[in-house]
């Protein structure tokens, strides 16, 4: 076990420098007191503009709220407060270690602290797979993940022209990254054989790559579920995750619910809203990523993914679904789990299982991308 350690912690830290670009990943939100521990640290007060070096393990602790009240007449967005690094390349926050740069900010809002862990791409790569996959998983599988994984980071990246505090959360909202001991010897492979990958768009460009657990029979393009074409994407069969993860399911609804759904997703995303009250749904079908919802003699026709935004995954655990009405009930049945655009996970495992390669299993899922090499160290 030790020995393991120490192979991943030489190799990791090996692989944190040269031509790897680095991203902002937010960690934790709301913090009202952060305790960051580590050998040698550099600590730099940005709203003091100092910096300090502390020899041997020194342990800082910060109260974000004295912080804030000096700048609070001045400042109504978030601000850097602090940036705390060690040479030996790692840091800790509670129990958790991670590669790179801790940042500490300041939101005026909530008086409260954000930390942001700044962290090259491979290494980021690499503790990701075990959070968003599983580190046990086959190398096909995670490598296709770790292309598709790398792809939304580097778009975000470039996205934010480095102007922005963070690129992205590490949450559902965006991809979940994990801490540094998170990452296996199978993980690590993984970005080392795919380093400086990403999948690139019909027109060259690169391609904002999305992935989610299980797609549940069919895949869905990005403007079936949030409004926005993004060039490239197609919606693919997928029967290979049928027999694994989340079970079909099903859920019942009030009929005043889904009259309130509606009508808030109309006023949200259409400037529209019920009135009146008497819904029937149309015939529906899984093929339909849209409802068609008659309100008296007024037909309505809402996004699913925009009900599933605000039933939450609990009530809808993906956007492939039917509805229907049932006596005074509205019934729902539906298969997967999550959003549904680009690779399927579940069905990424198991044609690895299958003997695919990480290049098959993305051609399956991005028929129309291509795979480029970004970057290399
Ligand atoms: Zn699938």
């Amino acid at each position: 076990m030790l020995k393991t350690g120490c192979f991943l912690l030489i190799a990791l830290i090996a692989s944190a420098h040269a031509a790897v670009p680095s991203l902002k990943v937010l960690i934790a939100k709301s913090l009202s007191n952060v305790v960051v521990e580590g050998m040698d640290l550099h600590k730099t007060i940005h709203t003091l503009k100092k910096s300090q070096q502390y020899r041997g393990r020194k342990s800082i602790s910060f109260n974000c709220r004295p912080q804030l009240r000096k700048k609070l007449t001045v400042q109504s967005s978030p601000l850097l407060i602090a940036s705390l690094s060690s040479p030996t390349g790692l840091i800790s926050w509670g129990k958790h270690k991670y590669q790179g740069e801790l940042h500490l900010l300041a939101d005026p809002k909530t008086e409260r602290c954000d930390l942001v862990n700044f962290i090259p791409l491979e290494a980021y790569i690499t503790t990701l797979l075990a959070k968003e996959m599983n580190g046990t998983w086959p190398l096909e599988a995670l490598k296709a993940q770790a292309v598709a994984a790398r792809t939304y980071a580097l778009d975000r990246v470039r996205k934010s022209h480095g102007g922005k505090l963070y690129d992205l959360e590490s949450s559902e909202k965006d991809q979940v990254s994990g801490t540094f001991f998170d990452a296996t010897e199978k993980t690590l492979r993984a970005s080392k054989e795919t380093e400086g990958e990403i999948l690139i768009g019909p027109s060259g460009k690169i391609a904002p790559a999305f992935f989610h657990s299980k797609c549940g029979g069919k895949t869905l393009r990005p403007d079936q579920v949030w409004g926005g074409v993004e060039e490239g994407y197609r919606s693919v069969n997928c029967t290979f995750c049928q027999k694994t993860g989340m079970k079909d399911w099903n859920a019942k609804l009030q009929n005043k619910k889904l009259v309130d759904m509606v009508d808030q997703v109309l006023k949200k995303y259409y400037s529209d809203k019920i009135i009146d009250h008497n819904i029937k749904i149309m015939p529906d079908s899984l093929h339909n990523s849209e409802l068609r919802i008659y309100a008296g003699d007024r037909l309505h026709i809402v996004k699913k993914s925009y009900l599933r935004n605000l039933a939450g995954r609990g009530i809808l655990p993906s956007n492939n679904f039917i509805m229907s009405n049932k006596n005074q009930e509205i019934h729902v049945e539906g298969q997967g789990y999550g959003h549904g655009v680009g690779l399927c996970q579940l069905g990424a495992l198991e044609l690895a299982k299958r003997g695919y390669d990480y290049r098959q299993i993305l051609s399956f899922y991005f028929p129309r991308h291509k795979i480029k090499t970004a970057y290399q160290q």
